[in-house]
């Protein structure tokens, strides 16, 4: 593996560097390609990132405001996350789970969280349907899968809760119910979600792409923001194809931030990196071992969680924690232990090796929950989504839109403050690594 892009300790994003090699980018049919033309001295709003977080906030200025955007990608359009996730798409976004939410902030709050995460859902189905984008969805039904016998009781609770508090129509499945959906000894019971669903989310990123350019917005990749400067009547960005002015900027860069380019982003959100593996296509009789129909997907209950999904083709996803720093990525151990996680969970699968294994940065917020917020210098941005990002970060750019538009937000916490500073900036890898040592034993001992 080339030299990783590590935000936290790199002082500018390189350009021209192409997309992670995945399982989604070896089998699109076409690339991305965005042809770099000059660009502007002047922009009325310039958006830095086109994820999905950049991309559904310049499409909604331009296409619901009529407001001329100027969208500004280091490389090509979803180069970040945005093109090489897992494609899980759940309804939340954080680390805190509802009845979470309601401990902290009450039930009326958990509740209009419920609600705001069902308009992400179908925040992502509009722009799906706009865009026309066949993103390859599959049929719904999500399975949190408690790893421990404790773990599953604490499911059934929460699914009572669920249903009792949110009208949420989740099921609780025990292990013998589970045994018609997977056949792993790792399995106790499960908390069946209706309305989240796997897709193919690097043609969901292409679509986007597509469906914001033909609404009008101007896409410059290969041009990496370096340097802000504000001036009294907006801002000067210096950045890797020239200078340009902007009246009103929204920096959508999330974990891919630099260091240095906006310190209140820097010290507010930590990348941390996920890695994936992809198997090859699995056979009948492998399928019918493991017990897994179209559609299953899948995380279990562990602090260091391991999602997984099957693939429309049969193959399987298989993901979860990674290397602490860019520059450890490239150590074999990482796939390795992935794999060797795959085989514990489906032990039918045993023997069976990886042919796809790529990795990336999620955005990690201290208080567990992202936010769109604006800066002490009036800079936009919206970030922090723990690695729930794909539908929660289409209605986050429509809400960073609403928001630069002067339009009243609902009354969350996602919406009333800033990404809160982690205690400690330069320490928080240390921190990540203790907290990884203490995970493992947690998940092996404790939970
Ligand atoms: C391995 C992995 C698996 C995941 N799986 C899931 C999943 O199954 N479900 C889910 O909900 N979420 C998942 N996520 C998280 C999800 O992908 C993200 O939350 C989401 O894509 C965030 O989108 P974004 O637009 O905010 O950020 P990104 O897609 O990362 O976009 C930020 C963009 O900003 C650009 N940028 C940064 N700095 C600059 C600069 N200085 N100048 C110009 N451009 C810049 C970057 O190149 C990048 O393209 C996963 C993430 C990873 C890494």
């Amino acid at each position: 593996m080339p030299s990783f892009y590590d935000p936290y300790v790199a002082t500018s994003l390189p350009t021209d560097v192409s997309y992670v090699s995945s399982y989604w980018t070896a089998n699109a049919i076409n690339s991305c390609d965005h042809n770099a033309a000059a660009l502007p001295e002047q922009a009325e709003i310039v958006v830095v990132g086109a994820g999905y977080t950049g991309l559904s906030c310049a499409y909604e200025l331009s296409q619901r405001y009529n407001r001329k955007v100027v969208l500004l990608e280091a490389n090509q359009p979803g180069w970040g996350c945005s093109s090489r996730n897992a494609g899980f798409v759940l309804r939340g976004t954080g680390r805190l789970g509802l009845s979470q939410l309601k401990a902290r902030f009450g039930l009326e709050q958990a509740q209009l969280f419920h609600q705001e995460y069902g308009l992400a859902l179908q925040r992502l189905k509009d722009l799906v349907a706009a865009g026309n984008i066949d993103c390859q969805a599959q049929t719904p039904g999500y399975l949190k899968i408690a790893h421990t016998v404790k773990q599953a009781q604490l499911l059934q609770q929460q699914a009572e809760r669920l249903q009792r508090d949110f009208a949420y129509a989740v099921s609780f499945l025990d292990q013998s119910a589970l045994q018609g959906c997977i056949n792993s000894p790792g399995a106790f019971g499960a908390l069946r979600l209706p309305d989240c669903y796997g897709i193919n989310p690097f043609l969901l990123l292409r679509g986007l792409a597509g469906l914001a350019e033909r609404s009008g917005v101007k896409v410059f990749a290969n041009t990496s923001l370096r340097a802000i400067n504000h001036t009294g009547a907006g801002y000067q960005l210096t950045t890797s194809a020239g200078s340009l002015h902007c009246e009103q900027l929204v920096l959508a860069t999330n974990a891919y931030t630099p260091k240095n380019i906006l310190p209140e982003l820097n010290r507010g959100c930590l990348p941390v990196l996920s890695s994936i593996i992809v198997t090859r296509p699995l056979t009948a009789s492998e399928l019918s071992a493991c017990g897994l129909t179209p559609g299953f997907m899948a995380m279990d209950t562990r602090a260091l969680k391991y999602y997984y999904r099957l693939l429309p083709d049969n193959r399987l996803l298989f993901g979860g924690r990674s290397a602490i720093s860019g520059a450890d990525l490239a150590k074999p151990q990482y796939p390795a232990q992935l794999r060797q996680a795959l085989w514990q969970t489906l032990p039918a699968l045993q023997g069976i090796d990886y042919q796809y294994h790529w990795a990336g940065w999620v955005g990690v917020s201290y208080d567990d929950l992202p936010r769109v917020a604006q800066t002490s210098e009036g800079i936009y941005y919206a970030a922090g989504y723990c690695g729930s990002g794909i539908s929660y970060s289409l209605l986050a750019g429509q809400r960073l839109a609403e928001k630069l538009m002067g339009e009243t937000l609902p009354p969350l916490p996602l919406y009333q403050s800033p990404l809160q500073p982690f205690p400690f900036t330069r320490g928080r890898r240390l921190a990540q690594y203790a907290y990884y040592q203490w995970a493992q034993f947690a998940d092996r001992f404790l939970s």
